[in-house]
Protein backbone atom coordinates (compact mmCIF):
# COMPACT_ATOMS: atom_id res chain seq x y z
CA UNK A 1 0.00 0.00 0.00
CA UNK A 2 1.38 3.55 -0.60
CA UNK A 3 2.00 5.68 2.19
CA UNK A 4 1.30 9.39 2.33
CA UNK A 5 0.41 12.01 5.36
CA UNK A 6 0.95 15.47 6.68
CA UNK A 7 3.61 16.85 8.59
CA UNK A 8 2.71 19.96 10.88
CA UNK A 9 2.32 20.95 14.31
CA UNK A 10 -1.26 20.76 15.96
CA UNK A 11 -3.07 18.36 13.54
CA UNK A 12 -5.93 17.29 15.30
CA UNK A 13 -9.07 19.14 13.11
CA UNK A 14 -6.73 18.32 9.80
CA UNK A 15 -9.67 17.81 7.12
CA UNK A 16 -6.42 16.37 5.04
CA UNK A 17 -7.20 12.38 6.15
CA UNK A 18 -10.80 12.38 4.92
CA UNK A 19 -10.02 14.67 1.73
CA UNK A 20 -7.33 11.77 0.69
CA UNK A 21 -9.28 9.18 1.66
CA UNK A 22 -12.12 10.30 -0.70
CA UNK A 23 -9.66 10.63 -3.02
CA UNK A 24 -8.42 6.90 -3.20
CA UNK A 25 -12.14 5.74 -2.89
CA UNK A 26 -12.88 7.36 -6.22
CA UNK A 27 -10.05 6.82 -7.83
CA UNK A 28 -10.00 2.83 -7.33
CA UNK A 29 -6.53 3.15 -5.43
CA UNK A 30 -5.23 1.74 -1.82
CA UNK A 31 -3.11 4.35 -0.06
CA UNK A 32 -3.12 5.55 3.83
CA UNK A 33 -3.07 9.11 4.92
CA UNK A 34 -1.51 9.42 8.36
CA UNK A 35 -1.11 12.58 10.65
CA UNK A 36 2.22 13.12 11.76
CA UNK A 37 2.34 15.68 14.27
CA UNK A 38 6.24 17.04 14.68
CA UNK A 39 7.92 19.51 16.35
CA UNK A 40 10.42 21.41 14.68
CA UNK A 41 13.56 19.75 16.44
CA UNK A 42 12.63 15.84 15.27
CA UNK A 43 11.64 17.38 11.34
CA UNK A 44 15.46 15.84 10.20
CA UNK A 45 14.46 12.68 12.16
CA UNK A 46 10.95 12.58 11.02
CA UNK A 47 12.49 13.44 7.12
CA UNK A 48 15.15 11.09 7.30
CA UNK A 49 12.18 8.24 8.55
CA UNK A 50 9.84 9.26 5.37
CA UNK A 51 12.17 9.01 2.50
CA UNK A 52 12.06 4.99 3.40
CA UNK A 53 8.49 4.11 2.69
CA UNK A 54 6.46 7.25 2.27
CA UNK A 55 5.41 8.45 -1.48
CA UNK A 56 5.14 11.74 -0.22
CA UNK A 57 3.56 13.50 2.00
CA UNK A 58 1.95 17.30 2.60
CA UNK A 59 3.33 19.88 5.46
CA UNK A 60 1.61 22.22 7.19
CA UNK A 61 1.92 24.95 10.00
CA UNK A 62 4.46 25.69 11.01
CA UNK A 63 6.62 23.95 9.00
CA UNK A 64 6.22 25.10 5.49
CA UNK A 65 9.61 26.21 5.44
CA UNK A 66 11.51 24.66 7.86
CA UNK A 67 11.49 21.75 5.45
CA UNK A 68 13.00 23.37 2.60
CA UNK A 69 16.61 22.49 3.32
CA UNK A 70 16.01 19.08 3.99
CA UNK A 71 14.87 18.94 0.19
CA UNK A 72 17.10 17.84 -3.07
CA UNK A 73 14.81 20.11 -5.12
CA UNK A 74 12.02 22.80 -4.92
CA UNK A 75 10.02 23.94 -7.88
CA UNK A 76 10.35 27.48 -9.06
CA UNK A 77 7.35 28.45 -7.76
CA UNK A 78 7.68 27.26 -4.51
CA UNK A 79 11.09 29.16 -4.17
CA UNK A 80 9.15 32.19 -5.24
CA UNK A 81 6.46 31.62 -2.64
CA UNK A 82 8.79 30.59 -0.22
CA UNK A 83 6.55 27.53 1.25
CA UNK A 84 6.81 23.76 0.39
CA UNK A 85 3.25 22.17 0.99
CA UNK A 86 4.21 18.91 -0.94
CA UNK A 87 7.02 16.65 -0.86
CA UNK A 88 7.56 13.51 -3.22
CA UNK A 89 9.93 11.06 -2.25
CA UNK A 90 11.09 9.26 -5.33
CA UNK A 91 14.61 7.04 -5.76
CA UNK A 92 16.49 10.21 -6.43
CA UNK A 93 15.90 11.88 -3.23
CA UNK A 94 12.63 14.61 -1.92
CA UNK A 95 11.20 17.14 -4.26
CA UNK A 96 8.77 20.26 -2.97
CA UNK A 97 6.06 21.76 -3.96
CA UNK A 98 3.44 24.45 -3.37
CA UNK A 99 0.10 23.04 -4.40
CA UNK A 100 -1.79 25.73 -3.17
CA UNK A 101 -0.31 27.85 -5.65
CA UNK A 102 -2.54 25.15 -8.06
CA UNK A 103 -5.54 24.82 -5.99
CA UNK A 104 -6.20 28.72 -6.32
CA UNK A 105 -5.45 28.37 -9.81
CA UNK A 106 -7.90 25.30 -10.27
CA UNK A 107 -10.57 27.30 -8.57
CA UNK A 108 -10.67 30.55 -10.48
CA UNK A 109 -10.48 28.42 -13.89
CA UNK A 110 -13.26 26.06 -12.31
CA UNK A 111 -15.80 29.43 -12.05
CA UNK A 112 -14.22 31.11 -15.05
CA UNK A 113 -12.41 33.84 -13.40
CA UNK A 114 -9.80 34.85 -15.82
CA UNK A 115 -7.49 37.30 -14.27
CA UNK A 116 -5.26 37.90 -17.64
CA UNK A 117 -4.99 41.62 -17.88
CA UNK A 118 -7.53 42.72 -15.38
CA UNK A 119 -7.05 44.34 -11.91
CA UNK A 120 -6.60 42.01 -8.94
CA UNK A 121 -6.58 42.86 -4.98
CA UNK A 122 -5.82 40.32 -2.44
CA UNK A 123 -6.37 40.82 1.26
CA UNK A 124 -4.14 40.31 4.12
CA UNK A 125 -0.29 39.32 4.17
CA UNK A 126 0.18 36.01 5.47
CA UNK A 127 1.23 32.44 4.18
CA UNK A 128 -2.33 31.92 1.51
CA UNK A 129 -1.43 35.57 0.33
CA UNK A 130 1.95 34.64 -0.76
CA UNK A 131 0.74 31.57 -2.84
CA UNK A 132 -2.61 33.67 -4.30
CA UNK A 133 -0.19 36.41 -5.70
CA UNK A 134 2.32 34.45 -6.74
CA UNK A 135 -0.37 32.44 -9.28
CA UNK A 136 -1.85 36.06 -9.94
CA UNK A 137 1.12 37.69 -11.13
CA UNK A 138 2.10 34.42 -13.20
CA UNK A 139 -1.40 34.16 -14.56
CA UNK A 140 -0.96 38.02 -15.98
CA UNK A 141 -3.05 40.19 -14.00
CA UNK A 142 -2.77 43.56 -15.41
CA UNK A 143 -1.74 44.80 -11.91
CA UNK A 144 -2.01 43.77 -8.73
CA UNK A 145 -3.07 45.17 -4.94
CA UNK A 146 -2.20 43.79 -1.62
CA UNK A 147 -3.79 45.26 1.07
CA UNK A 148 -2.41 45.34 4.45
CA UNK A 149 -3.52 46.89 8.33
CA UNK A 150 0.21 48.25 8.56
CA UNK A 151 2.20 48.71 5.70
CA UNK A 152 5.55 49.31 7.64
CA UNK A 153 5.00 45.47 8.75
CA UNK A 154 4.21 43.82 5.36
CA UNK A 155 7.27 41.60 4.03
CA UNK A 156 9.10 43.05 1.44
CA UNK A 157 9.42 39.73 0.02
CA UNK A 158 6.29 40.24 -1.76
CA UNK A 159 7.49 43.01 -4.27
CA UNK A 160 10.14 39.90 -5.16
CA UNK A 161 7.12 37.36 -5.31
CA UNK A 162 5.51 39.65 -8.02
CA UNK A 163 7.21 42.97 -9.36
CA UNK A 164 4.78 45.97 -9.69
CA UNK A 165 2.90 44.96 -6.29
CA UNK A 166 1.25 47.40 -4.99
CA UNK A 167 0.75 47.46 -1.14
CA UNK A 168 -2.02 49.64 0.21
CA UNK A 169 -4.15 49.98 3.45
CA UNK A 170 -7.80 49.19 3.79
CA UNK A 171 -8.41 53.06 3.82
CA UNK A 172 -6.92 53.58 0.00
CA UNK A 173 -9.11 50.21 -0.76
CA UNK A 174 -12.51 52.43 -0.43
CA UNK A 175 -11.26 54.09 -3.55
CA UNK A 176 -10.30 51.41 -5.97
CA UNK A 177 -11.88 49.53 -8.46
CA UNK A 178 -11.49 45.61 -9.98
CA UNK A 179 -11.99 42.67 -11.25
CA UNK A 180 -11.22 40.15 -8.44
CA UNK A 181 -11.32 40.81 -4.94
CA UNK A 182 -9.56 37.88 -3.03
CA UNK A 183 -9.75 37.45 0.88
CA UNK A 184 -6.75 36.10 2.36
CA UNK A 185 -7.56 36.86 5.99
CA UNK A 186 -8.91 34.95 8.51
CA UNK A 187 -11.71 37.82 9.12
CA UNK A 188 -15.47 35.83 8.99
CA UNK A 189 -13.91 32.43 9.75
CA UNK A 190 -16.20 30.16 11.95
CA UNK A 191 -16.99 30.97 14.59
CA UNK A 192 -16.67 34.77 14.05
CA UNK A 193 -18.90 34.61 11.26
CA UNK A 194 -20.38 38.18 11.74
CA UNK A 195 -17.17 40.02 10.70
CA UNK A 196 -15.73 40.72 6.74
CA UNK A 197 -12.99 42.40 5.81
CA UNK A 198 -14.07 45.14 3.67
CA UNK A 199 -17.67 46.72 4.02
CA UNK A 200 -19.90 46.06 0.96
CA UNK A 201 -19.22 48.88 -1.10
CA UNK A 202 -15.96 47.45 -1.78
CA UNK A 203 -17.21 44.15 -2.98
CA UNK A 204 -19.62 46.19 -5.26
CA UNK A 205 -16.42 47.45 -7.23
CA UNK A 206 -15.49 44.16 -7.77
CA UNK A 207 -16.56 41.84 -10.54
CA UNK A 208 -15.53 38.97 -8.50
CA UNK A 209 -15.07 38.23 -4.56
CA UNK A 210 -12.94 35.10 -3.55
CA UNK A 211 -12.39 33.78 -0.16
CA UNK A 212 -9.77 31.38 1.10
CA UNK A 213 -11.90 31.11 3.52
CA UNK A 214 -14.11 27.81 3.53
CA UNK A 215 -16.08 27.65 6.67
CA UNK A 216 -18.28 28.76 6.80
CA UNK A 217 -19.59 28.23 3.33
CA UNK A 218 -20.77 31.45 2.79
CA UNK A 219 -19.10 34.37 5.04
CA UNK A 220 -20.39 38.13 5.52
CA UNK A 221 -17.31 38.48 2.72
CA UNK A 222 -19.19 36.45 0.17
CA UNK A 223 -22.91 37.54 1.07
CA UNK A 224 -21.98 41.33 0.43
CA UNK A 225 -20.84 40.00 -2.83
CA UNK A 226 -23.89 38.03 -3.85
CA UNK A 227 -26.10 41.14 -2.62
CA UNK A 228 -24.51 43.32 -5.20
CA UNK A 229 -24.76 41.00 -7.49
CA UNK A 230 -21.42 39.48 -7.77
CA UNK A 231 -19.51 36.55 -8.46
CA UNK A 232 -18.96 34.94 -4.69
CA UNK A 233 -16.54 31.92 -4.42
CA UNK A 234 -15.92 30.17 -1.25
CA UNK A 235 -12.16 28.57 -0.71
CA UNK A 236 -13.02 24.95 -0.42
CA UNK A 237 -12.72 24.19 -4.19
CA UNK A 238 -9.29 25.22 -3.54
CA UNK A 239 -9.01 23.05 -0.62
CA UNK A 240 -9.86 20.47 -1.57
CA UNK A 241 -8.05 21.14 -5.44
CA UNK A 242 -4.45 21.59 -3.33
CA UNK A 243 -4.81 17.81 -1.87
CA UNK A 244 -6.01 16.82 -5.44
CA UNK A 245 -2.52 18.75 -6.93
CA UNK A 246 -0.72 17.26 -4.09
CA UNK A 247 -1.54 13.77 -5.50
CA UNK A 248 -1.43 14.30 -9.23
CA UNK A 249 2.42 15.05 -8.12
CA UNK A 250 2.42 11.75 -6.07
CA UNK A 251 0.95 9.33 -8.31
CA UNK A 252 2.34 10.97 -12.24
CA UNK A 253 -1.82 11.52 -13.08
CA UNK A 254 -4.17 14.49 -14.33
CA UNK A 255 -7.71 14.22 -12.63
CA UNK A 256 -10.55 16.21 -13.68
CA UNK A 257 -12.25 18.78 -11.94
CA UNK A 258 -14.94 16.71 -11.69
CA UNK A 259 -13.34 14.60 -8.29
CA UNK A 260 -12.11 17.86 -6.95
CA UNK A 261 -16.47 18.44 -7.14
CA UNK A 262 -17.16 14.80 -5.73
CA UNK A 263 -15.37 15.21 -3.37
CA UNK A 264 -15.91 18.58 -2.10
CA UNK A 265 -19.51 17.95 -2.43
CA UNK A 266 -19.11 14.62 0.23
CA UNK A 267 -16.94 16.81 2.42
CA UNK A 268 -19.51 19.61 3.05
CA UNK A 269 -21.05 17.18 4.62
CA UNK A 270 -18.50 16.81 7.50
CA UNK A 271 -17.82 20.59 7.75
P1 LIG B 1 -2.30 33.99 8.43
O1 LIG B 1 -0.93 33.83 7.81
O2 LIG B 1 -2.48 33.74 9.86
O3 LIG B 1 -2.89 35.47 8.21
C1 LIG B 1 -3.29 36.04 7.05
C2 LIG B 1 -3.20 37.56 7.11
O4 LIG B 1 -4.48 38.09 7.43
C3 LIG B 1 -2.29 38.16 8.17
O5 LIG B 1 -0.95 38.13 7.74
C4 LIG B 1 -2.83 39.58 8.29
O6 LIG B 1 -2.29 40.42 7.27
C5 LIG B 1 -4.32 39.38 8.02
N1 LIG B 1 -5.10 39.40 9.26
C6 LIG B 1 -4.96 38.58 10.34
N2 LIG B 1 -5.87 38.89 11.28
C7 LIG B 1 -6.59 39.93 10.79
C8 LIG B 1 -7.67 40.71 11.29
N3 LIG B 1 -8.19 40.48 12.51
N4 LIG B 1 -8.15 41.70 10.52
C9 LIG B 1 -7.64 41.95 9.28
N5 LIG B 1 -6.62 41.25 8.76
C10 LIG B 1 -6.11 40.25 9.50
O7 LIG B 1 -3.31 33.04 7.68
P2 LIG B 1 -3.14 32.25 6.32
O8 LIG B 1 -2.49 30.95 6.59
O9 LIG B 1 -2.58 33.14 5.28
O10 LIG B 1 -4.67 31.92 6.00
C11 LIG B 1 -5.61 32.95 5.79
C12 LIG B 1 -6.99 32.34 5.59
O11 LIG B 1 -6.98 31.52 4.42
C13 LIG B 1 -7.43 31.42 6.74
O12 LIG B 1 -8.81 31.60 6.95
C14 LIG B 1 -7.16 30.03 6.22
O13 LIG B 1 -8.02 29.07 6.78
C15 LIG B 1 -7.44 30.21 4.74
N6 LIG B 1 -6.72 29.27 3.87
C16 LIG B 1 -7.45 28.52 3.02
C17 LIG B 1 -6.82 27.66 2.15
C18 LIG B 1 -7.66 26.85 1.21
O14 LIG B 1 -7.14 25.89 0.64
N7 LIG B 1 -8.91 27.20 1.01
C19 LIG B 1 -5.42 27.57 2.13
C20 LIG B 1 -4.69 28.36 3.02
C21 LIG B 1 -5.36 29.21 3.89
P3 LIG B 1 -1.92 41.97 7.57
O15 LIG B 1 -1.20 41.95 8.87
O16 LIG B 1 -1.07 42.32 6.41
O17 LIG B 1 -3.19 42.75 7.62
Amino acid sequence: MDKFGLIGGKLGHSLSPAIHDLFFKYVGKVGSYELLETELDEIPARMQALRNGFKGVNVTIPHKLHVMPLLDGITDEAKAIGAVNTIKFTSDGAFGFNTDYFGFGRMLEYNEIFVKDQVCVVLGSGGAARAVVKYLADAGATKLFLVTRDISKCDPHFQEIAPGLEVITYKELENLQGYCLVNCTPVGMFPKVAASPVPKSVNARFEASVDAIYNPSETLFLAQAKACGKKAVNGLFMLVAQAVAAQEIWQDEKYDSELIVKIMHDLEQKI
